[in-house]
């Protein structure tokens, strides 16, 4: 309830009959006004009765200190409260000169008690507007209850927050009783305060309105239907001379009480303020029958019939350029304007309730605008100031001030902020003001706020960020401001809110609320992971492992609840964990953030090996830290998981990061890609040979025996036939780990030129025992070759990697000959050495081709890697001699001592020896196997023997260098030096018919008698 009144409120009785005089309003008797004040608390606890009396007889007015200051005539009806028998106080605010709130009494008044007004109150009950009313100008006031006369007169600017409408006339209260509000009468009062300038010119020109008002005032308030009637409105105009503006003319002035200034702007005529009677303004334009006069941001219009012409000397405050400063106000109820100019506040308009108004500044209580090109100032309580958009802070003026997420394209409520608490805000958004809510922006409604300095806030956020981690709230949140030494509300955030934490303090979170640090309770929120989060404990009974490389979520184990496990990256909604060599991913919903520090069995190094195991059954995982095992999660049955060791019965495992061990009996053990023997675990184990592209039975292994292989092959193990390879599917067969196999071949020779055909199924035999044990079979038909004759009756074979047996009598026997690769130098553009005009290419191909001829009259297969002058490189020849199976290489150079004539000359050879420097490209396996190597020393030694022998020439030796062709050869292989085709000499044989067969014979001999050993 808003209950204003001006600071100088005068009342008066009506028509002069109180006369004041200033000497008796005296300052000097201060002291004796509080006796008397104190005098009346005494008589108000005898008897508070509160009367209407009418005046038998005339009766002297007294103040405060008993002094007579004038009389109120008979008749009149007055509300007064009885002190005792003999005083009455008058009931109303005086303020009298310079005398604020004076008490005013009437002693032993002869009177009628007026009648009751119960009756009459219950009518205005029925009445009652609920709306507040303003007085522009002068009223005069009449009892509601006794007397259509005027009793009193009130002055401008009084706001009352409600008043009555009884048949169509405006009752007010005031101090327990109840007026008619009569007609304007603004003048007369002016006339009682000693304006006499003015008072003739109202007289000349509103002595018919004036006597309206004064001596019949029922039929005035008929005719004004309310105190905002204009006069255009109430028939007045008839009355009036209408001036004539010219254009040229800047200033008007009212003419009539309440002049109303209309808003245009929206095509029509709105009311928005009034101007006062005897004011002058600026206007801006002539507009027909109306002034363009300013009005805020926007023109207001005033209807010229109400004005008259008037000139600028007459305004003392007209704004000769003061701007506005970019905020407004909305005006809380109908605002007086007042002009401040004369030392004292002067009312010169008003602006309706609901306005918005732009303000030039703000002072105080008191707030300075621009009304109508003049500078006034209206009460800023009033008002409620509108926020521009560089404000910082607001106020919360509402109990309950709901924060919205407007992320999702509608209002979602998240929070609340808290009545009287002051807030940051991150930007100004319309209707809304845009605030930090977590990570996100919350949006407040402005209309529950007011603007704020911000100066309140002891907790303003001033640069802590927040983490990457956050909290969901599981119950309504309140925010608290620790600042203060004690915990203050200040906010809230709602049940299932998701919010940014800035750190933990305890059992508190310390958050960033609207800008502002406050202070959450822990237990009351479920935190959220960080993605560097490295630990999560589980909270549920079973939380399920899932395999996503397929592409949908696969279940492949559970962890324990209670739990502590390392994580290996955060993943969106899911833990990634390491299984095995997979990732699982577990939900984190079923998890909490965790620092670790429970877990025994981290693993901080440990590998896996190349070796997994198959779950026959669902696996429990065990911990084995704290001396007794203790469960801490599960395989399911069918899952494929790495080891990282055997240890007896127990297989130790990384499981979710942590050493873990199963049991080892109810897994199926795996092959590693290194494991170099199997066991056959069925009866039959079929070997197949795919060398055809399909898949064909050749014989079989046996069951319980172990067998090296050659490779791991997918699910299959390669192994060693002869000279062939077979496959054995893993599934019939077992790991079998550093077994000794009694007759494996680990010799590098696994054929040689026997040829043999299965005649029926055909047993393998090991020896190695002193009986004859069956180890496998040959099916019938199929061929291979042995390494060699045993006796008359076997054949000697490897047989998957083991020496065995097979009855020669149940086979068919082709002998093969041996394939000898000569390979003369050079050839095409690579011409070798040269001297005398004579080519290096030619010598090599010419005495190779000699060789070739003597060792085909003799019963060999030669090969030759250019039997005419084209170029090859080193790794073609090589190559082709590795694709034939050729038994020897033979590489034939002349030499060179670097210049012609040189008197270098003899004979050398060369094996193959190992040099890190050059290391072999396609043949890897063989090029240092030491059978090789060996054999190749044997074969260079007796072909340089001799070569020596046969020629006489110089003896240079041999040597071992890691030549590309004898390296390359996975065969034993030579390089043979002819001569020097640089020693004249030594040159004139090398090209000679009868010395290069010389060296052929050699060379051919040499071989052959290799050939004898192997
Ligand atoms: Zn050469």
């Amino acid at each position: 309830m808003r209950f204003r009144f001006s600071v100088f409120l005068i009342f008066l009785f009506f028509l002069g009959i109180l006369t004041l005089s200033d000497e008796n309003v005296s300052a000097s008797t201060l002291s004796d006004q509080k006796d008397i004040r104190s005098t009346s608390t005494e008589f108000q606890s005898e008897n508070m009765a509160h009367l209407s009396i009418q005046l038998n007889q005339d009766a002297v007015v007294l103040n405060s200190n008993m002094d007579g200051i004038g009389t109120i005539y008979k008749n009149q009806i007055i509300p007064v409260t009885k002190i005792n028998d003999e005083l009455y106080e008058i009931q109303g605010r005086f303020d009298i000169g310079t005398q604020y709130d004076e008490k005013l009494y009437l002693k032993d008044p002869v009177f009628t008690e007026a009648p009751s007004v119960t009756g009459r109150n219950d009518v205005l009950k029925e009445n009652l507007i609920d709306d507040s009313i303003t007085f522009n100008e002068g009223v005069t006031l009449s009892s509601f209850f006794q007397s259509t006369t005027p009793v009193l007169s009130i002055d401008s600017c009084i706001t009352f927050s409600s008043y009555y409408k009884v048949q169509n006339q405006i009752v007010i209260q005031w101090n327990n009783s109840f007026y008619y509000v009569n007609p304007i009468n603004h003048e007369l009062v002016e006339d009682t305060q000693d304006s006499t300038k003015q008072e003739k010119e109202i007289t000349s020109e509103t002595e018919e309105d004036n006597s309206l008002s004064l001596y019949s005032p029922q039929e005035s308030l008929n005719t004004v239907p309310s105190v905002r009637s204009t006069g255009t409105q109430n028939g007045v105009k008839k009355l009036m001379d209408i001036q004539n503006f010219n254009a040229s003319d800047n200033y008007f002035e009212v003419t009539e009480v309440f002049v109303t200034v209309y808003d245009n702007s929206d095509g029509t005529l709105r009311p928005v303020g009034y101007l006062n009677k005897g004011q002058v303004y600026p206007r801006i334009g002539d507009f027909g029958d109306w002034h363009q006069i300013k009005f805020g941001k926007k023109y207001g219009y005033v209807w010229k019939a109400a004005t008259k012409v008037a000139n600028a000397y007459q305004i003392k405050n007209e704004n000769k350029g003061v701007n506005n400063s970019g905020r407004s106000f909305t005006a809380n109820t109908n605002l007086t304007v007042y002009d401040n100019t004369g030392g004292s506040l002067v009312p010169f308009g008003t602006i309706f309730k609901g306005e918005k108004y732009p303000i030039i500044a703000n002072l105080g209580d008191w707030i300075q605008i621009d009304f109508s090109g003049r500078i006034g100032y209206i009460y800023g309580p009033a008002v409620t100031v509108d926020f521009s958009t560089n404000d910082k802070y607001f106020k919360v003026l509402e109990d309950i001030v709901t924060i919205y997420d407007n992320s999702s394209g509608s209002l979602v409520p998240v929070g609340y902020l808290t009545k009287g608490q002051v807030y940051p805000r991150v930007s100004d958004f319309g209707d809304w003001h845009q605030i930090k809510f977590g990570n996100r922006y919350g949006y407040v409604w402005k209309a529950a706020t007011t603007v704020d300095n911000g100066n309140s806030i002891k907790n303003e956020n001033r640069g802590l960020l927040n983490s990457d981690r956050s909290f969901t709230a599981n119950q309504s949140l309140t925010v608290y401001d620790n600042t203060g030494g004690v915990l203050t509300p200040f906010g809230t955030i709602n049940k299932g809110e998701k919010y940014a934490i800035i750190s933990y303090l305890g059992d508190w979170i310390q958050i960033d609320f609207s800008g502002r640090i406050g202070y959450i309770y822990g237990p009351a929120v479920t935190v959220g992971f960080s993605p560097n989060d490295k630990y999560f404990k589980v909270l549920e009974d079973i939380v399920t492992i899932y395999d996503n490389s397929s592409g949908s979520l696969v279940p492949v184990g559970y962890l324990t609840k209670g739990q502590v496990y390392p994580r290996v990256s955060d993943f969106g909604d899911w833990h990634q964990i390491k299984f095995g060599n997979r990732y699982g991913y577990v939900w984190k919903a079923a998890t909490t953030v965790d620092n670790g520090n429970s877990i025994k069995n981290e693993n901080r190094g440990l590998l896996n090996s190349d070796r997994s195991f198959t779950a026959n059954q669902s696996l429990t995982v065990y911990d084995n830290t704290g001396g007794v095992l203790t469960p801490f999660g599960v395989i399911n049955k069918g899952e494929k998981y790495a080891i990282i060791s055997y240890l007896g019965d127990w297989i130790q495992i990384d499981f979710s990061g942590r050493i873990g061990y199963i049991y080892g009996p109810a897994v199926t053990v795996g092959f590693s890609p290194n494991d170099k023997y199997f066991k056959v675990l069925e009866d039959i184990v079929t070997i197949y040979d795919n060398s055809s592209g399909s898949l064909v039975p050749v014989g079989y292994l046996t069951k319980g025996q172990v067998y090296p292989r050659v490779s791991d092959f997918g699910d299959w193990h390669k192994i060693q036939l002869s000279n062939k390879y077979g496959y054995i599917w893993k599934a019939a067969t077992a790991v079998v780990s550093n077994p000794y196999i009694a007759n494996e071949n680990r010799s590098s020779v696994k054929f040689g030129n026997i040829l043999f055909k299965a005649l029926q199924n055909l047993s393998v035999y090991d020896t190695s025992s002193g009986s004859l044990i069956s180890f496998g079979e040959i099916n019938m038909n199929q061929t291979y070759r042995a390494i060699s004759e045993y006796g008359s009756d076997w054949l000697k074979i490897d047989f998957s990697g083991r020496i065995g047996y097979v009855y020669k009598p149940a086979t068919e026997v082709t002998y093969i000959s041996k394939t000898i690769f000569l390979d003369p130098g050079h050839g095409g553009h690579d011409s070798g050495a040269a001297d005398g005009g004579y080519l290096e290419k030619n010598i090599n191909l010419s005495v190779a081709k000699k060789v070739k001829s003597i060792l085909t009259g003799r019963g060999y297969t030669v090969i030759m890697s250019r039997e005419d002058d084209t170029y090859l490189d080193l790794y073609e020849r090589a190559g082709k001699a590795n694709q034939l199976n050729a038994d020897i290489f033979v590489s034939i150079h002349t030499n060179s001592a670097g210049k012609s004539s040189s008197p270098v000359n003899g004979i050398e050879s060369y094996y193959y020896e190992y040099d890190p420097e050059y290391p072999s490209k396609i043949n890897v396996d063989m090029h240092n196997n030491p059978e090789r190597v060996s054999r190749s020393i044997t074969l260079t030694k007796i072909i340089q023997e001799k070569l020596i022998s046969y020629t006489g020439a110089t003896n240079r030796g041999v040597d071992g260098a890691s030549f590309a062709v004898i390296r390359e050869s996975k065969m034993p292989a030579t390089l043979i030096e002819l001569g020097f085709i640089t020693n004249n000499n030594e040159r004139q044989k090398l090209v000679s018919n009868s010395y290069q067969d010389t060296l052929a014979r050699a060379i051919a001999d040499g071989i052959v008698e290799y050939l004898k050993h192997y």
